[in-house]
Order: structure tokens, then C-alpha cells, then sequence
């Protein structure tokens, strides 16, 4: 008789986001006309920029003719725009990469899951509490030891280098989902240190750097010394250009990373992509090598002013709600704490009962993330604002818990 893969016993029962549907779904069966704005799963509203749309469809066209036609396409992706990539978010900030070294693929998600293939299970792998659940689910399923970081509010949310063991592997994902901090160069530099002083491999997720505001905060993880000696880093479209539903993300693996016994992982992952990976859309690495046009550089940046926008008047209003508030500054998350003693499905509840908006428990992203929720700003300007309103209505002072 077969055996299924006995890890998966030890992975929660159901998805964060489908644990909050499946409530808001009942709660809306039970209450048909209500006026339910959310702000909890981090999903953009704004459309794909005119500049990728009209990409989209002159490759559409050009799936039409024998003479264009492109057929199966690099695994790795596409020249074009992996050039555009190097170009538009490399050169600019004196990093090097080669174009050997970027893997375009369908999105973040996929390469952050599938980058485990290339790692052994008997790595030790440190993630932060709270976290973005793919890192700790992934490990889990592949049955590696996860040892946690807690980020809390005595420590601005920020990990300290782990204490008692060293982890061959470490999650760093800046700006943070779901905390919505940042690290700073100097912040950053420490774990690149940590790294090189101790044979650890960093896995950054850098999926939001493009909502970065502050100047001492890196967008690339190679910005910081040393950083090609032990860093991967993952990109994606998804929340910078709306490419959510059009999919389309990237790695670099550069070709400096050799692990104890010599393997090169730039090597490994390609072998890994060429096995596993057919490459990403033709007609959606158009519209990705289009968002590094002038033009389409202009649209992306207005939907991102757009939702820092919504994450400035979240910020502003949570606080006059008596919210401790934390995030929305380089991150479009804001992470709060009600200002009465509620755990984080508590106050889910409360939120969806009472606003009828939706938010995500931060639990959900780990036990340290109890007590707090997160908001995205990702909602359009009106129901972001109104969802605000609802909440500062709530009197908190005459709510018995
Ligand atoms: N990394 C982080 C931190 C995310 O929050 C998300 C999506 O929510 C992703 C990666 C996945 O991005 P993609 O849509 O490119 O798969």
C-alpha cells in the first residue's frame, strides 16, 4: 500500500485564508444584505496598468502569427525581461546581477514553496513568529526543524540573531508581511554578518519593497556586503503591478552560493526549473518587462501612492480609534492592538460582527501575532475611509468582552 507524506499530519488543518473565508461566508449566509469591506487578505483592487495591459495583448496578437509565434520558451525566462529586471532594479542601486543568476517564474509564492527541493531536510530553518504562513508550511512538509524568531513588541517587531542553536536556514522578509516593519541597512547588515560568520543561507522576500519609503531601507537584500555569499532573493509582481491573477515573479540565486560539500545552488536550481518548471507565460513576461517602461513605471508608481495613501489614513485613524499601530509606513500592512484586552479572533469576530469589515487575526501568522490584527491597504480609497469610520464608532470602553 502507498504512504502519503506523514508531514502533512503535522501542518495545520486548513490555509489561514480559507479558515477567514469559510467564517465571513458563514457570517454572510446568516446575514445576507450585509455591507462587508475587507481588509484582510492581501489582495490588490486597483486593475493591471494600462502599460502591461497593452503588452498583454500585442503578445496575445503575436501568439497569432506563424512568424512570432513563440511556442516553449527558456525555463529560466524570457531575455527581455530578465534584462529589463537587471536594468530597472539591480544597476540602479550598484548591485550585479548576471542574467544567469534570475529565474522568472509564475510569482513568489511557488519559488518560496519550491526552493526547499534544492535544501536539505536535515537543515535547521529559523522563521520568524508571526510569519507569512508558506515559510513554516513548507518546511513542515518537507519535515525539516523549524526553530522561531519572535518578533514582538518589545522588540519592534523586529527578530534578535537566534540564541541557542544555529540555523542553516534563514526566512527574512522585509518589508514584513504581516507586521509591516522594515529593516533598516544597518538591521540588515547584522543578519548578512550572522550569515557569512556562520555558514547560513538567507532566504529574503523582498515582495513589497516597491511600498519602501524611508532611504535607509534596502530594497535588495545585495545592497548589503557580502549578501551574494549567502542570500536568495524572491520577488514578485503580484502586489507592485496587480499581477495577482496575471502571476509572474522572480528569483535570484547568485552564482557565489556553494553550500558545506561544494554544490553550487545556482547550478541546482536550474536543474531543479528545467525538471520541474515549463517557464512562466510568454504573454505575461511582456506585460512584466512593460511595467519597466517610463510609462509603465509612472502607473505603478501612482497605484502604490495610491495604497500608502489608504495605509497613511488606516494608520491615522486605527490610532485615533486608541489603536496601538505599527506598519503602513514602507509596507502597505498595518498591524494593530485594540485598546482593550481581546485576542486576535476576538476581535475578528467584533470587527465582522459589529463593522462588518474584515480583517486578519494575527494569530493566524503565529502565536506571537495574538492579541494583534492586520489590515491591508489594498481596499479602493471609499471603503478603506468607511471601513475606518466603522471602526472608530466602535465604543470600546462599553464593549464587555
Ligand atoms: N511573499 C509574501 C511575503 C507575500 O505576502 C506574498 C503574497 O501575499 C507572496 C510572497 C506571494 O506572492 P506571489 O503572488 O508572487 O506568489
Amino acid at each position: 500500500m502507498y504512504k502519503a507524506n506523514r508531514n502533512f499530519s503535522d501542518v495545520s488543518e486548513s490555509y489561514l485564508f480559507s479558515t477567514i473565508a469559510r467564517r465571513v461566508d458563514a457570517y454572510k449566509a446568516a446575514h445576507p444584505g450585509a455591507d462587508i469591506i475587507r481588509l484582510g487578505i492581501g489582495d490588490v483592487t486597483r486593475p493591471v496598468c494600462q502599460a502591461a495591459v497593452d503588452a498583454l495583448k500585442a503578445a496575445a496578437d503575436a501568439q497569432a502569427s506563424a512568424d512570432t509565434f513563440t511556442g516553449y520558451g527558456p525555463e529560466q525566462g524570457h531575455r527581455f525581461l530578465i534584462d529589463a529586471i537587471i536594468a530597472g532594479d539591480y544597476t540602479p542601486r550598484g548591485i550585479d546581477v548576471d542574467p544567469a543568476e534570475v529565474f522568472v517564474s509564475d510569482g513568489a509564492k511557488s519559488d518560496i514553496g519550491n526552493i526547499g527541493d534544492i535544501l536539505s531536510t536535515d537543515n535547521v530553518v529559523a522563521i520568524t513568529d508571526p510569519v507569512y504562513p508558506v515559510y513554516l508550511d513548507t518546511n513542515i512538509m518537507a519535515g525539516r526543524r523549524v526553530v522561531m524568531l519572535d518578533c514582538l513588541e518589545a522588540n519592534d517587531f523586529k527578530p534578535s540573531l537566534p540564541a541557542g542553536q544555529t540555523p542553516d536556514v534563514i526566512y527574512l522578509c522585509y518589508p514584513n508581511n504581516p507586521t509591516g516593519t522594515s529593516l533598516t541597512h544597518g538591521e540588515l547588515k547584522v543578519w548578512v554578518d550572522y550569515a557569512l560568520a556562520n555558514g547560513c543561507l538567507i532566504l529574503f522576500d523582498s515582495a513589497y519593497e516597491a511600498y519602501i519609503t524611508r532611504d535607509d531601507v534596502p530594497h535588495s537584500i545585495y545592497e548589503i556586503e557580502g549578501a551574494r555569499r549567502c542570500a536568495i532573493e524572491f520577488r514578485s509582481f503580484s502586489k507592485t503591478a496587480g499581477f495577482t491573477g496575471l502571476r509572474c515573479g522572480y528569483t535570484v540565486v547568485p552564482r557565489d552560493l556553494v553550500d558545506a560539500g561544494g554544490m553550487r545552488l545556482n547550478d541546482m536550481w536550474r536543474r531543479r526549473q528545467c525538471t520541474k518548471f515549463n517557464g512562466a507565460s510568454v504573454v505575461v513576461q511582456r506585460a512584466a518587462a512593460a511595467l519597466y517602461t517610463s510609462e509603465g513605471r509612472r502607473q505603478v508608481r501612482a497605484d502604490i501612492e495610491y495604497y500608502m495613501t489608504n495605509a497613511r489614513l488606516m494608520r491615522q485613524g486605527l490610532g485615533e480609534a486608541g489603536f496601538k499601530v505599527y506598519g503602513g509606513v514602507d509596507s502597505p500592512y498595518v498591524w494593530a492592538k485594540a485598546p482593550v484586552d481581546i485576542d486576535s479572533w476576538q476581535l475578528f469576530d467584533m470587527l465582522l460582527e459589529v463593522c462588518n469589515v474584515v480583517v486578519t487575526p494575527g494569530v493566524g501568522f503565529g502565536r506571537c501575532g495574538e492579541g494583534y490584527i492586520r489590515l491591508t491597504a489594498f481596499n479602493t480609497r471609499e471603503k478603506t475611509i468607511e471601513a475606518i469610520n466603522r471602526i472608530k464608532s466602535l465604543q470600546f470602553n462599553n464593549i464587555t468582552i
